[in-house]
């Protein structure tokens, strides 16, 4: 932790030295999923740009408690105070309990989670397991004077606290703004004010999800889950609030309103959020038939897609990007993300049969540089793509040794290794397939055992050529050339990888 991070914050509209408030801990707190349908590419930004954060301030020596929420209550369609909750609509739909929904999809987000190698959360909250916790907060926010009932719900009165402390902070929407924009909104019958929203909401009778409060029988308002769970887990006071772009208004704004109305002041240093993913073009959106979810990537069942990509290459694709910029998706940018990904894989695998000589022309302060890049890029608001690019032009270095066009010292050789791997595979979160190392670096056991059974075939064939056995040798090779493996004849023997 000797070199500065430097963190944009949204609240503050700048980067910042990153300061935790009880260093070496850090709380994060991230906005995870509403469990209603698959993961989509919406959903993997985030969980990967969080996951680069947690990677790496762990790295950095830091104690890390990321928690991360199920949203499976409260979310009403169109972020709204009114409409039906998206789970209970789910569960009416398919006849099944609300639970069921929840607990299916939440699988499945998880199975998603898995394959893009995002590490998991410290804690994973549900807002149904915090009813209690949802309802202290309404009652402080009640008792301070920041809220009003009306029929049974309970409304946080916006108006009010604008008037002690300022609405908008985040946004940096005024409370005017907001209440031109909100103005169409139905349910506006029970609150003194457009903006106000929802802490607490009576059921109607044919509402499944409910629970008993002091107002009614109800459930909470989206908002409240997160600063209830946020305090419970990381205190009245943490670190890093994070999400996509699309949270800050209005949940984010309003999670700050419910601290502050409810404990005097705000709960949370640095706001971080990530840019959000356009398709060709256009914003993501189940009527644009755009909508792409993760399953439909990996299986490439979907009619925008041209085939499947792996998990690996949605990874890859999102972290060429700066987690503040937008991403555009395409075909062509997948495949693009896909070969670079391979380049890279490629030049690791080069890099283990490389034989170091005492003078070579690469020497230890060559890599000791590019080292140093790829962390001040990290330490800079977490930039990926500078560390890509970074490792690309290692791959092109690795790719001069191959050639015999340069050499490298035995001492750059290790360390060159070592950077490869901790950037690629630590940091970014790589997962190497099958088209990488065979040498166990983030690879399984068993892929090792299988590409130890195509390096016995191929010496096979080497044997056979030497015969001139050219029918066993053409064979093992189109054999081989069938099931997707890709041979090719070098001055020292054999290469081959796994096209698939
Ligand atoms: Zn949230």
């Amino acid at each position: 932790m000797e070199q500065a991070l430097y963190v944009y914050n949204t609240l503050t509209r700048k980067k910042e030295v990153f300061r935790p408030l009880h260093a070496p801990h850090v709380g994060m707190y991230v906005c995870g999923p509403t469990v209603y349908g698959d993961a989509h590419l919406g959903h993997a930004r985030p969980a990967i740009t969080f996951d680069i954060i947690f990677r790496f301030l762990r790295h950095i020596g830091y104690k890390v408690r990321y928690v991360r929420n199920i949203t499976d209550v409260g979310h009403l369609e169109h972020d709204a105070d009114e409409g039906e909750d998206k789970i209970a609509k789910k569960a009416r739909l398919e006849q099944l309990e609300p639970m069921e929904v929840a607990q299916y999809y939440t699988n499945r987000f998880h199975e998603a989670m898995n394959a893009l190698n995002c590490l998991p959360p410290s804690i994973e909250p549900h807002a149904t397991g915090h009813i209690i916790e949802q309802q202290q907060l309404v009652q402080q926010i009640l008792d301070n004077g920041f809220a009003y009932e009306s029929n049974g719900s309970v409304y946080f009165d916006v108006e009010k606290y604008n008037q002690k402390y300022k609405y908008g902070i985040l946004s940096g929407r005024n409370l005017e703004n907001v209440k031109d924009a909100s103005r169409d909104l139905a349910g506006v019958g029970e609150k003194r004010n457009q903006a106000d929203f929802a802490l607490w909401k009576a059921a109607q009778p044919e509402h499944i999800m409910r629970w008993p409060s002091p107002w009614s029988s109800g459930f909470p308002g989206w908002h409240c889950e997160c600063t209830a769970m946020g305090r419970k887990y990381l205190g009245a006071h943490f670190d890093i609030h994070g999400g996509g772009m699309d949270l800050i208004f209005p949940h984010h704004e309003c999670e700050i309103a419910q601290a502050v109305a409810s404990q005097g002041e705000q709960m949370v240093t640095y706001w971080l959020h990530n840019n959000m993913i356009t398709i060709e073009g256009q914003k993501m959106g189940k009527s644009l038939g755009n909508f792409i979810t993760l399953p439909q990537f990996f299986s490439g069942d979907h009619p925008k897609l041209d085939r499947a990509y792996s998990p690996m290459t949605i990874r890859f694709f999102i972290l060429q990007a700066h987690y503040r910029s937008t991403v555009d998706f395409s075909n062509d940018a997948l495949q693009a993300a896909e070969k670079g990904l391979e380049r890279l894989l490629d030049a690791w695998k080069a890099l283990q049969s490389i034989t170091p000589t005492a003078n070579g022309s690469v020497c230890i302060n060559s890599v000791e540089t590019l080292k140093q890049q790829c962390y001040d890029a990290l330490y800079d608001d977490f930039n990926t793509p500078i560390v890509i690019s970074n490792l690309f032009e290692a791959t092109k270095t690795i790719n001069s040794i191959v050639d015999k066009k340069e050499t490298i010292t035995p001492d750059a050789l290790e360390a060159l290794k070592e950077t490869f791997s901790l950037f690629v595979f630590d940091l970014l979160g790589i997962k190497a397939g099958s088209a990488a190392a065979a040498d166990g670096s983030g690879n399984d056991a068993r892929e090792e055992a299988f590409g130890k059974v195509v390096d016995m075939l191929l010496e096979q064939r080497a044997k056979a050529k030497a015969n001139k056995d050219w029918a066993t040798s053409d064979m093992i090779r189109d054999n081989l050339a069938a099931l997707g493996f890709e041979v090719k004849d070098t001055k020292d023997g054999f290469t081959w990888k796994l096209n698939k």
